[in-house]
């Protein structure tokens, strides 16, 4: 009896544990709440009183008419160029806290990848080409083109991957290969269920690379490597986390593979269409 009363007693103690823990997940759930849609108000106040900043300070830097020293016009497109970095960073934040919140919206809509290649090269090369870089980008033949995708988000993944590559890299070269990715491969990391499609974009650069020890913790929000990397490189440690939460609203996921001082390899994996949307009613899928 003494023992069945002891046993009482513990589950009873137990049961207190449970309900005040849980009162505490749930208050922490709610705070985190509160935080993200205060981060979503703030940051869309921010961005009026920028846009003027931005207007304006373009407007200086550029007319000739202004009756600014060259000087003077020099300021204001630093001033420009603070205020672009300062947008961006806004950008970030603010799309961060709306997946956080479950109110980023995705508009899936038919995507012709045959005219990705190009359009990378159009926009990198000449990034890269400053730096010294090789940059190439190859599709394999069977990769299917018509893809169901956001196809905003999608591209802020591969510029996100991309400038990241380019940027730790001093000398070597950046490449793309948008490639077929095998179901078991893929199926490591993502629940793949139904027939579908599944492509892997691979960003390999032959730059700093990243540790080991690290190579997890950079897809968290404002996480660098060390704090040197973020005087020399300037950058807010955002840029991953909007890839990972991008790529997961898309049914993807991004991975990495790297040796320091050797070079990194970023790696999307993207399901043709949404997972949980049918070919048969695949027009146009807002979650
Ligand atoms: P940011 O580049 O703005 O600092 P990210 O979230 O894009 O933020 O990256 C986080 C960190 O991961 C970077 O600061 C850098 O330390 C490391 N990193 C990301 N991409 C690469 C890369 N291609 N090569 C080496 N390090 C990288």
């Amino acid at each position: 009896e003494e023992r069945n009363r002891d046993t009482e007693e513990k589950s009873k103690e137990l049961q207190r544990v449970k309900v005040s823990l849980e009162a505490q997940a749930e208050e922490l759930k709610l705070s985190s709440k509160y935080k993200s849609e205060f981060l979503a108000n703030m940051s869309h106040e921010l961005r009026t009183p920028l846009n003027s900043i931005l207007i304006l300070s373009e407007m200086l830097s550029d007319q000739t008419e202004t009756g600014l020293s060259s000087e003077q016009q020099e300021f204001a497109r630093v001033i420009n160029t603070s205020g672009q970095d300062l947008l961006s960073l806004i950008n970030d934040i603010l799309d961060l806290s709306k997946v956080e919140v479950g109110k980023l919206d995705v508009v899936f809509e038919e995507t012709n990848l045959s005219e990705l290649p190009d359009s990378l090269v159009r926009n990198f090369e000449h990034v890269a080409a400053k730096k010294g870089l090789d940059f190439t980008v190859k599709k394999d033949k069977n990769v299917p083109d018509i893809f169901f995708t956001d196809q905003q988000r999608f591209q802020q993944i591969l510029k996100n991957l991309l400038s990241n590559a380019i940027k730790f890299t001093e000398k070597g070269s950046v490449s793309v290969h948008i490639k077929l990715a095998e179901e078991e491969k893929v199926a490591q990391f993502i629940n793949t269920s139904g027939a579908n499609n599944w492509v892997e974009i691979k960003v390999t650069d032959t730059g700093i690379g990243i540790p080991k020890e690290k190579q997890e913790q950079i897809f968290e929000s404002f996480q660098q490597v060390n704090g040197a990397t973020m005087r020399k490189y300037g950058g807010t440690g955002l840029g991953l986390s909007i890839c990972r939460e991008f790529a997961k609203l898309l049914g993807g996921w991004v991975i990495v593979d790297s040796e320091e001082g050797r070079g990194s390899e970023f790696t999307l994996f993207i399901p043709s269409l949404p997972q949980g949307v049918n070919s048969e009613n695949n027009t146009a899928a807002q979650i």
